[in-house]
């Protein structure tokens, strides 16, 4: 099963605290994603005269992911740095997936809110989503990544292959050839 961290609020004093975990990758156990072990997280924690909690952190997360282009498992590390303000009160009207980009940019500067329960604080959760958040939307192993070829499935980052260039269609050429199959029709 999944392994969670929480901590509890009750165990926050006055003063704040900071934690450290020196493995997170259990949290990962059992999802998509593969997580290095010794993958670390640091937390600061404090109360608020409102009784909200005040949390900064930042994860350091080494995962093996796939290139997109030549398909091979690479390593990735994945740094975050984070600041949230944890709360029991909803406030606030429901999100609005219409106006909350514009919204977002207003109050970039603050803090995001985040509810929880006001008994234990879910850092466990906040890590994995601050690892999404910080994921590549294009995963290759090096910039410059040639991919493989797309006839004979040759690594082109090692060897060059025999094939025959195959022409590249863009968009708007594929549209020109509809048009004219549309035309032949009639
Ligand atoms: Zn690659
Ligand atoms: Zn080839």
């Amino acid at each position: 099963m999944k392994k969670k961290i929480y901590i509890p609020v009750e165990d926050i004093p006055e003063e704040g605290v900071t934690v450290f975990y020196d493995d997170i990758s259990q949290l990962w156990e059992g999802s998509e994603y593969r997580i290095e072990p010794f993958s670390r997280a640091e937390i600061q924690l404090h109360k608020t005269a409102d009784n909200d909690i005040c949390l900064d952190g930042k994860i350091t997360v080494s995962t093996i992911l796939i290139c997109d282009k030549c398909l091979f498992p690479f390593k990735q590390d994945i740094d975050a740095a984070f600041s949230y303000l944890l709360t029991t009160k909803k406030t606030g009207k429901e999100p609005n997936p219409l106006t909350d980009e514009a919204e977002f940019e207003v109050k970039a500067n603050d803090d995001e809110s985040y509810l929880f329960d006001g008994i234990n604080i879910p850092v466990g959760d906040i890590f994995m989503e601050q690892f999404e958040l910080q994921l590549p939307i294009s995963k290759l192993c090096k910039e410059e990544c040639k991919g493989l070829c797309p006839a004979c499935g040759a690594d082109l980052n090692k060897e060059t292959c025999n094939c025959k260039k195959t022409a590249f269609f863009t968009p708007f050429e594929v549209l020109k050839n509809l048009k004219i199959q549309e035309k032949s029709k009639k």
